[in-house]
Order: structure tokens, then sequence, then C-alpha cells
């Protein structure tokens, strides 16, 4: 399958990555939004949270709690963002399921 994301979860795109371990990467994003923008993967491919089922939540919760376990070595103890755009009109485009994690600074809301 033709996935940038299974690619960099293979290493076969280079990434800086900031965190992983057998189930997941996080990696800074190319075009960042914020002073810090890092994208959390399974490194198992789900297309997007519209595919989330009973068979692969485990991963998605799995994500949360890493995210919360390194918020502080990732320089984001005092708050950020955690986004997933959903499909075309979510905003979606990369089919590989992801979560932004976005701050360093105060963030707006909720104008979109
Ligand atoms: P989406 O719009 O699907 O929610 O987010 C995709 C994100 O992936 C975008 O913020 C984009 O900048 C980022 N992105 C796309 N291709 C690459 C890449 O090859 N490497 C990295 N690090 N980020 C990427
Ligand atoms: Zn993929």
């Amino acid at each position: 399958m033709d996935c940038i994301f299974c690619k960099i979860a293979k290493k076969e795109i280079p990434s800086s990555i900031v965190y992983e371990d057998e189930k997941i990467i996080m990696f800074k994003d190319l075009n960042p939004i914020a002073p810090i923008h890092i994208l959390a993967i399974p490194k198992k491919h789900i297309s997007s949270a519209s595919d989330i089922n009973s068979e692969n939540s485990q991963i998605i919760a799995y994500i949360f709690e890493i995210i919360a376990k390194e918020n502080k070595k990732l320089g984001l103890e005092n708050g950020y963002r955690i986004i997933n755009n959903c499909g075309k009109l979510g905003g979606q485009t990369v089919g590989h399921i992801h979560f932004h994690i976005v701050g360093g600074k105060e963030l707006a809301w909720p104008k979109l």
C-alpha cells in the first residue's frame, strides 16, 4: 500500500521522531501550524477515525495514554490541543489516522 505514514513508521521516509515504541510513533509535522506540532500515529495502518472499531480501538486509547505520559518531555506541560481531521470535509489529507498535537503558545478557540 502506498501510504506515506506507513513509510514513515517503517523508516522508509525520514522524519523527526520525538517518540517511538513497538506500537506507535510520534514525529514533527513537516508544516507546523504552532511552535510545537507533532503527529502521533499507530504503526499499524488505520485509514481514519471512521475506521475505529472494537478490534482496533485499543491503540487509540494507547496513543492518548502516551501523549499524557510524554507531554512534559515534549514541552507541552502547560497545555496543548489534540486534533484529528477525519475525511474530506474534516480536512484529512493523509489517509492513515493521525493525531495532531499542537502547542507551545496560547491557542485560539473556537473560530475555525
Ligand atoms: P491532515 O491534513 O491529514 O490532518 O494532516 C496531515 C499532516 O501531515 C499535515 O499537517 C502535513 O503537514 C503533514 N505531512 C504530510 N506529509 C508529511 C511528511 O512526509 N512528513 C511529515 N513529517 N509530515 C507530513
Ligand atoms: Zn498507512
